[in-house]
């Protein structure tokens, strides 16, 4: 098992920086996701740790030893791509044994390594059958095998989920976690899809416009943001630019409730406001509850008007407008209403100091 490190990586490619000085340590046995929105860099970075594409500044070790100026069959990584790129005139164990004999290693010992990791993803029966034979779900299984047959230090997946329909996606992610927990083989997946990175992750960094936005475990990123950035990209949320009110609630700036009167927010969590002209605070919106009756507190509740529902199965989202200016988006459990609201209908909201939550960054 090995740890990553990546230290001041930049990639410029002609004018346009694809990373800039990109900061990162992986740790041994770690399962880690490059998360970010298409084209911020994260297929550039695991190229770089794989070795398949030179940084313009930075250096990258593995388990402690500078690799920066390896080749990537020095590096000792096992690599999975989106589109599988098995060969499609070998067969299954012919495969998964390419880079066994490229290593020159003796009949028996192939047999039995390709037999071993295909048995890892449940292919042992399938050794005979050609790629085209086979599910776009057992392609991958076979490129994984073949990535781990020959004893990777680390393993790189770029996207390797993401040609499979949601049913099969889902179970391979089950698979692939379990797998990777068996071996305990430190794990880089590059991935544009949140919940994939939530669900199979001990951490996850978070990337955007080539710059580290944060590196955290899936239950931190997804409840303390550090920035807008970060909170926009994992789920949906409701983010209001505030200045310090009265009595220790805050104004949202750009929410009014009334004429000149600002939607007031309570939070459990203190704000760094000194010498700051702008800070900022997310609600999450299936923090969001639904009263039955207009309550009759200042902060943490507020009437709205609906504006659009989306029905997604378990639950409703709600876009909502306030009376004078501003949004609300809200997912209500499909438990909560017999019918959903309609457009125009009023709803009164309300939600728990501990669910405003200040962002660190304030940007
Ligand atoms: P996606 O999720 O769409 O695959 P990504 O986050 O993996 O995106 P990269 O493929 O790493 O993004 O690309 C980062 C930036 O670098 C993009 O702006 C891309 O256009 C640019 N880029 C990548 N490879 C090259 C290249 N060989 N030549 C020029 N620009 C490139």
């Amino acid at each position: 098992m090995m740890s990553i490190t990546v230290k001041e990586i930049s990639k410029q490619f002609g004018d346009n920086t694809a990373l800039n000085q990109v900061d990162l340590t992986i740790k041994e046995g770690e399962f880690f996701s490059l998360l970010g929105p298409s084209g911020c860099g994260k297929t550039t970075l695991l190229n770089i740790i794989a070795g398949f594409l030179p940084a313009t500044t930075g250096s990258v070790s593995i388990n402690g030893k500078d690799v920066t100026n390896l080749p990537p069959y020095q590096r000792k990584i096992g690599m999975v791509f989106q589109n599988y790129a098995l060969f499609p005139h070998l067969s299954v164990f012919d495969n998964v044994a390419y880079g066994l004999k490229v290593k020159k290693m003796s009949k028996k010992a192939i047999k039995k390594k390709v037999e071993e990791v295909l048995k890892l993803v449940h292919l042992e029966e399938f050794t005979k059958r050609m790629p085209h034979q086979l599910s776009g779900g057992q392609q991958q299984r076979v490129a994984i095998a073949r990535a781990l047959a020959i004893e990777p230090s680390v393993l790189l997946l770029d996207e390797p989920l993401s040609n499979l329909d949601a049913k099969l996606r889902k179970e391979m992610q089950t698979e692939l976690r379990l797998l990777q927990q068996r071996i305990g083989i430190t794990t880089v997946l590059v991935t544009h899809d949140q919940e994939e990175a939530l669900s199979l992750s001990d951490r996850i960094g978070v990337l955007g416009d080539g710059h580290v936005k944060q590196v955290d475990a899936p239950l931190t990123i997804y409840r303390q943001p550090k920035n807008r950035f970060v909170a926009e990209f994992i789920g949906q949320v409701n983010i209001f630019e505030v200045e310090a009110g009265m009595d220790g609630t805050f104004a949202a700036k750009h929410h009014k409730v009334a004429k000149n009167q600002a939607l007031l927010l309570e939070s459990a969590y203190d704000l760094d406001t000194n010498n700051e002209d702008k800070s900022l605070m997310m609600l999450r919106p299936e923090r969001i509850q639904v009263a039955g009756a207009k309550g009759n507190k200042e902060s943490n509740e507020v009437e709205v008007t609906v504006v659009h529902t989306n029905y997604i199965g378990d639950s409703l989202r709600v876009h909502a407008s306030l009376a004078e200016q501003g949004d609300l988006l809200l997912h209500i459990s499909d438990t909560v209403f017999e019918e959903p609201p309609q457009p125009g209908e009023t709803l009164y909201l309300y939600w728990n100091s501990t669910d405003i939550i200040p962002l660190a960054d304030k940007e």
